[in-house]
């Protein structure tokens, strides 16, 4: 069944604010059996509004918007959805006690301008919103759905989650679509391709291999009756994907390179130490932004100079020899990441992330080191980019990836 979006708010069309909510949406709706056929991106404009909306309800069965829900002026997704229905909106005392409850458990008074958030029209329902003041509206008219959502992430994610999900999942009857991406690392796409041959050309699951940022993943998208039926189709590919790939798989859907990491090393109980040139940090933060991270990372030190270099341990004669953006160095670097914190693991990173050439060496350039007890494992990579920035974020992700394979490999 045919789904449309609009997304409202002044701020995204000035690209202050990206139309994330979009992109989750259109992401989920196919695994409740709808299929989105159009976004559309509005600014606080009545007149707009009121016209996007009437083009998607007349085109397709369920209009889900975001945005517009808040209690200003400038909020105007119910006055649009009441204008299309015909409706007059009116104050519904259950939800104006509901929003009241919601500004004194926070020791304020509602503002007056909140009371909107309180009306409902007759064709439709309050979606509960426990992580703000905007309840959803679910609309339902002659066989066709709106389905109103406040604008916040933080808001629109549960109550998709928790009420909008569940109740299309009884109501729809329709195929549902699910899909699952397994991160590869350590195999070329060719060989990927290859080895998945005897998952590759099948209708149902269909797979296919796509390079991304942190990796080549396979994907796996089920079709079935229900979502139960659909995620058997997909249990059945993850045996299938365990079995020719194993430990080359380091992660699933949204898994962060850092997140399969930390598992990694909890399992094993090991830990892990940083000596962080062109990277700065980079390694660290993106650890430390996973909770329970001090279990495994000990610490890490930015060793930016080749004077800091030599003072926490690294031969000046190799410096010299090789200059600090050298497979030698970096062997070095990732033997003391390991050595100064105490670690079982080091990780080192050198190179150029801005774009000037340092003697011969391409800009982009980054070696990783990895090491443990018995040995030491330096790749050399190139990261082509104009901003610094990037360069130290893909560094950093195949750092940690490299980890993952060196950990891997090794058991
Ligand atoms: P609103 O419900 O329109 O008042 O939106 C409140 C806030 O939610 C905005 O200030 C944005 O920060 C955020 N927001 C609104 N629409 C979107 C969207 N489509 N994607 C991501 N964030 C959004
Ligand atoms: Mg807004």
């Amino acid at each position: 069944m045919d789904a449309e979006i609009i997304a409202s708010g002044t701020e995204l069309l000035m690209g202050e604010t990206q139309d994330t909510n979009s992109s989750f949406l259109s992401s989920h709706l196919p695994s409740v059996g709808l299929q989105v056929r159009k976004i559309t991106i509005i600014g606080d404009d009545f007149q707009e509004y009121s016209e996007a909306l009437h083009k998607a309800w007349e085109k397709s069965s369920f209009v889900f918007t975001t945005g517009g829900l808040g209690p200003t002026k400038d909020d105007l997704t119910r006055e649009a959805i009441a204008d299309l229905v015909n409706e007059k909106p009116s104050v519904n005392e259950e939800q104006l006690k509901i929003l009241k409850r919601f500004f004194s458990a926070r020791n304020s008074d509602m503002p007056d301008t909140n009371i909107k958030q309180s009306w409902l029209i007759p064709s439709s329902t309050a979606i509960r919103n426990p992580n703000g003041t905007a309840p959803g509206w679910w609309v339902e008219k002659n066989n066709k759905f709106v389905i109103a959502m406040p604008g916040p992430p933080r808001e629109l994610y549960p109550m998709w989650e928790n009420e909008i999900k569940p109740k299309l999942l009884s109501l729809l009857d329709n195929e549902v679509v699910m899909t699952r991406s397994y991160k590869t690392i350590g195999l070329s796409e060719a060989r990927i391709d290859e080895m998945a041959s005897p998952i590759l050309g099948s209708e149902n699951p269909y797979v296919g291999i796509y390079a991304k940022e942190d990796g080549i993943h396979i994907r796996a998208i089920a079709k079935a009756k229900d979502q139960n039926k659909a995620l058997d189709i997909l249990k059945n590919i993850d045996n299938k994907v365990e079995h020719i790939f194993g430990s080359y798989v380091w992660g699933t859907d949204d898994e962060l390179p850092e997140e399969s990491l930390l598992k990694l090393l909890l399992s094993k109980k090991k830990t892990l130490g940083l000596m962080e040139s062109c990277t700065a940090g980079t390694i660290a933060n993106k650890i430390t932004n996973i909770d329970g991270s001090s279990n495994s990372l000990h610490g890490g030190l930015v060793s930016y100079s080749d004077a800091t270099k030599i003072q926490f341990g690294i031969n000046e004669d190799s410096i010299t020899k090789f200059t600090s953006i050298s497979e030698q160095v970096c062997r070095e670097m990732a033997i003391k990441a390991k050595d100064i914190f105490n670690a079982d693991y080091g990780i080192a990173t050198t190179g150029i992330a801005g774009n000037q050439q340092i003697e011969d060496i391409i800009p982009g350039t980054v070696f990783i080191g990895i090491a443990d007890n018995s040995k030491v494992k330096v790749s050399k990579h190139l990261f082509p980019s104009n901003n610094r920035n990037a360069v130290k974020n893909r560094a950093s992700t195949m750092a940690i990836l490299s980890l993952i394979d060196f950990i891997s490999e090794n058991i």
